[in-house]
């Protein structure tokens, strides 16, 4: 299973506002849940809350009192660059010439150990290893050539820092006394807004954030897009790089986001059940009964059991109440892990031909667990359908994925991933149908981890350092998809 990468959530005009944070940050804990943090700002001074753990465990009633103001960033957090440790945990708070400054990242840059090896030869000083601290190095230069807080527009304070960065970030910053909202040219990562019943305005990684803190979604944050929480409400401009195709990030509909929210105006769990309608037009089968590995298929088990007319049944129980903690690097425990999380039920499997549908796989070691499981409580055959293409190459835009060695399907074939893991049948949902399932908008989608299309040169050059792939295997590219 890939990791999420972050959450991020804020709040603007409302005296609420760490609490509304806190809120918004429980609907995003998929997204990230090594640690949690909250930075307030009262119009005169900064707060701020960090700590390693889940939203629910971070805060009590005691921390929401010590965050006053009317203006509060959150962030919940799995590492992707930087260790997993409490220095490292969002939001960032830093003070610099122009006051406080604090940020919260969701994604990656693609060019960071340049820009970090530049800084410290310049003779910045780092106290964290994310990629997020290089952004406030470059804002602060940026606000300095332009002589200080009396003269320092922030829009134009911004452009020209992340005018230098390249990758995946939608970020949330309080500086300058506002929430300004920024989604990169190329928009990998989800942002979206909206207005609160009782005042002010929240900015979230996903809508659903949004419908539990009672705010009435207005648009997503368009790639590109500086959105400046003023006292006169937001208002919008533009980085540098107008023109650039997008590349909105295709496993958010996969498996990222949660189903219940909308993205580019679909929800994703509709998206999800075309997923499994086309998985089962593409991957037909003769079987008794259609179970989803929950709860990320479980819109894609609907939806193959929708076309293909094979009854659907909850044929696998999950814990939900396995942390991150628990994730040990061993191999054995990883396995046990797996039988922790997953439970068969033996009533609805035994003698039963099982079509099991999976978002994705990465090892093809937890499918493979799975497989066992499902065959020990009594399946008669185990059938695998994938609701995406083979994962070949990994990520470089915020989400946590293995070297290319250990996805299986980087070097392996279906049929041979299909005897590794133990099933009667392994189907796979083509590039084709993939793209057939998400909203037909004219805008370029990144599907780099299938086919090593990576829209920046510099992940491109990332991959080949890092030897996470041969310098032929994959090209970058901005390609249209439709
Ligand atoms: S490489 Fe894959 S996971 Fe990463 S941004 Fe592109 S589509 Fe998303």
């Amino acid at each position: 299973m890939f990791h999420d990468e972050c959450g991020i959530f804020g709040v603007s005009g409302n005296v609420d506002a760490a609490r509304l944070t806190y809120l918004g940050l429980y609907s995003l804990q998929h997204r990230g849940q090594e640690s949690a943090g909250i930075v307030t700002w009262n119009g005169e001074t900064a707060f701020q809350h960090r700590a390693m753990g889940l939203v629910s465990t971070v805060f009590d009633e005691e921390v929401l009192d010590k965050l006053p103001g009317s203006l509060a960033i959150g962030h919940v957090r799995y590492s992707t660059t930087g260790q997993s440790q409490l220095v490292n945990a969002q939001p960032l708070l830093v003070r610099f010439q122009g006051g406080p400054l604090a940020a919260a990242h969701n994604g990656n840059l693609v060019d960071a150990e340049t820009l970090r090896a530049r800084l410290e030869a310049g003779g910045s000083i780092f106290r964290t290893t994310t990629d997020t601290e290089t952004i406030l190095h470059l804002i602060a230069n940026a606000y300095s050539r332009r002589g200080g807080r009396a003269t320092a527009d922030i829009t134009e304070v911004l452009t020209e820092a992340l005018a230098s960065v390249s990758g995946a970030y939608s970020i949330l910053f309080q500086i300058d006394g506002c929430l300004v909202a920024v989604r990169d040219p190329r928009g990998y990562r989800p942002l979206c807004f909206g207005k609160l019943e009782s005042g002010g305005w929240a900015v979230a990684s996903e809508s659903c954030a949004l419908d539990i803190v009672g705010a009435t979604y207005e648009r997503e944050i368009e790639p590109g897009e500086i959105l400046v929480f003023g006292p006169k409400g937001p208002t919008s401009s533009r980085l540098k790089g107008g023109g650039t195709p997008e590349s909105f990030c295709i496993f958010e509909y996969i498996y990222f986001s949660r189903p219940d929210s909308m993205i580019r105006g679909v929800s994703v769990d509709s998206v999800r059940m075309a997923l499994g309608r086309n998985l089962a037009r593409e991957c037909p089968v003769e079987a008794d009964i259609v179970i989803s590995v929950p709860d990320s298929s479980n819109s894609a088990a609907m939806g193959f059991s929708d076309q293909s007319g094979i009854p659907h049944a909850i044929g696998l129980i999950r814990n939900h109440y396995i942390g991150r903690t628990f994730i040990q690097p061993k191999q054995s425990l990883r396995n046990f892990r797996v039988r922790i999380k997953y439970n068969p039920v033996k009533d609805t499997l035994a003698g039963q031909r099982v079509v099991v549908v999976d978002d994705s796989i990465v090892r093809g070691t937890t499918s493979r667990q799975l497989v066992r499981m499902l065959r020990r409580a009594g399946a008669k055959e185990v059938h695998l359908r994938v609701a995406s293409p083979p994962i070949r190459f990994p990520c470089f835009y915020g989400i946590d994925t293995p070297t290319r060695e250990e996805l299986i399907a980087s070097a392996s074939s279906v049929s041979e991933i299909g005897e590794f893991i133990g099933v009667d049948s392994l189907g796979y949902l083509s590039n084709e149908g993939l793209l057939a399932s998400v909203p037909p908008q004219k805008e370029t989608y990144c599907t780099a981890c299938f086919d090593g299309s990576y829209p920046h040169e510099e992940a491109h050059l990332l991959g080949s350092r890092t030897g996470a792939f041969e310098i032929e295997d994959a090209k970058p590219t901005g390609r249209e998809i439709r």
